[in-house]
């Protein structure tokens, strides 16, 4: 069965109670420390305090009130969270706990409900709604694509075939993979008999969701921490305003939260402002920040901040890094001897180098991403502002033609809108009208079995 019908089945069976999450990545029923994931759990009454604080706020923490935790970290599984590798998952998955920031707007509904177990159909359920939420605008603009391809729809030919390439490619899934669906197109609507244009709609979006099944197979999507008790480092790289400072601080509000003890280092030393963000973040979050001046050198920060971590035994550090121009020989060196640095001083990190792209970018992160690729050691992607962006669709040319891990998105400006990327989540938010079967695509009846050449 392919990605498409996996994901049919487990959302369509019980949309309100049901996960998407296949079976391979179903999250164990009693949160365990692991080396992969080391951040504990929270209760969905913790969850919902801490949401609760931030809905009025965007990106600006509250303070006292969300002592509690919440966490995209929450996941606390060692199982890969690559959806895609088991051909038969259970018809019905098993249900996740307390888990990835599964939060939503309805706090007091949340707060109400003590027993995690008995919420947990609640958390899924607001976990997917994040995800339909942030990507409503794609979701809606791939829907009028779909729409106008068939506006004008007079015949299945090769001008018809063309126009679908020119739609997938203007949906950000990329070139080879629109050539691709196209070609595959051709014979999957032959084999079929379709008759319908919705039947093609359904055909396009099947192909799409099962190639990014199948090009998934050997993808790692899970953060990686080191043992418990040793330092985890993670460096943030990006162009300036792809959103590496922002997503810093989200994620340290989460680490934090779930107990971890937390360390900033300000390595964009370029900018005054950068500094300042990040500090700002540390007051928000509650956690210490290693800076120094405007100008000094990144090299040297990130060293005082590495040998403070030890020290002082913090959890996780998390790196900021000067936005760089990807083709920029002198910067991207420097990043490398940043890099060097922390690996002298603690041999097994940085545990990720996360290269974050800002969605509403589209084609250009891609490029962005596969400079960044060439000359650094690149672990995944935050793929953040999805919710502004109708670029949803970069998810799937990212796997197929960069073949870099995704591991988190940013669906939101609120705090715990900084998700664990979840595959089969995403999928369904992008084309679940399709997927269910209650899409824009019905603009026209027109029989197209006639045509099909
Ligand atoms: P940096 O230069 O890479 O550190 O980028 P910043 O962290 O300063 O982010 C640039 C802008 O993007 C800020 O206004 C952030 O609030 C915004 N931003 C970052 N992530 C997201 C997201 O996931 N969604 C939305 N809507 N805005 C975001």
């Amino acid at each position: 069965m392919g990605l498409f019908d996996r994901i049919k089945k487990a959302f369509s069976a019980e949309p309100e109670k049901e996960t998407p999450v296949e079976q391979d990545q179903a999250i164990p029923e009693t949160p365990v420390e692991s080396d992969a994931t080391p951040v504990e759990s929270q209760t969905p009454a913790e969850t919902a305090a801490a949401e609760k604080t931030e809905t009025d706020e965007p990106a600006s923490l509250a303070t006292e009130d969300d002592s509690e935790t919440v966490s995209p970290l929450d996941t606390p599984t060692a199982a890969p969270v690559n959806p895609e590798p088991e051909p038969e998952p259970e018809p019905e998955p098993e249900p996740e706990p307390v888990e990835a920031s599964a939060v939503t707007e309805e706090s007091d509904a949340i707060e109400e409900v003590p027993e995690t177990e008995a919420v947990t159909g609640d958390m899924q359920a607001a976990e997917t709604k994040k995800y339909d939420d942030g990507l409503e605008k794609s979701r809606l603009t791939f829907g009028q694509r779909l729409n106008a391809l068939f506006a004008n729809f007079r015949s299945v030919d090769e001008a018809f075939f063309d126009d679908v390439e020119e739609m997938l490619i203007e949906a950000d899934v990329g070139y080879e993979t629109a050539m691709k669906i196209a070609d595959e197109l051709r014979d999957e609507v032959k084999l079929r008999n379709v008759k319908k244009p919705e039947a093609v709609s359904q055909a396009i979006v099947e192909k799409l969701v099962d190639l990014y099944g199948q090009e998934g197979q050997a993808e790692d999507n899970q953060l990686h921490f080191a043992p418990q008790g040793e330092l985890t480092v993670f460096l943030f790289v990006g162009v300036n305003g792809a959103g590496k400072t922002t997503s810093i601080g989200k994620f340290a509000h989460q680490l934090e939260k779930a107990g971890k003890k937390v360390l900033l280092a300000a390595g964009d030393t370029f900018r005054a402002g950068a500094i300042e963000q990040l500090q700002e973040w540390g007051r928000r979050d509650n956690v210490p920040v290693v800076a120094s001046a405007a100008g000094s050198d990144p090299a040297s920060v990130v060293y005082d901040a590495v040998k403070r971590a030890k020290e002082e035994q913090f959890d996780i550090l998390l790196v900021d890094t000067a936005g760089r121009l990807q083709n920029n020989v002198n910067l991207m060196k420097e990043l490398e001897k940043v890099k060097r640095i922390i690996t002298r001083e603690v041999p097994a990190a940085p545990q990720e180098v996360l290269l974050v792209l800002d969605a509403t970018t589209g084609q250009n992160a891609l490029v962005q991403a596969k400079q960044f690729k060439q000359t650094t050691d690149v672990t995944g992607i935050i793929l953040t502002k999805l919710d502004g962006s109708a670029k949803g669709g970069i998810v799937l040319a990212v796997r197929t033609e960069l073949h870099l891990p995704v591991k988190m998105v940013g669906l939101g400006e609120q705090m715990n809108d900084l998700q664990l990327f979840d595959p089969n989540r995403f999928v369904y938010g992008l084309f679940k009208d399709i997927i269910v079967g209650d899409g824009p695509q019905k603009t026209t009846d027109t029989d197209v079995s006639q045509a099909i050449k």
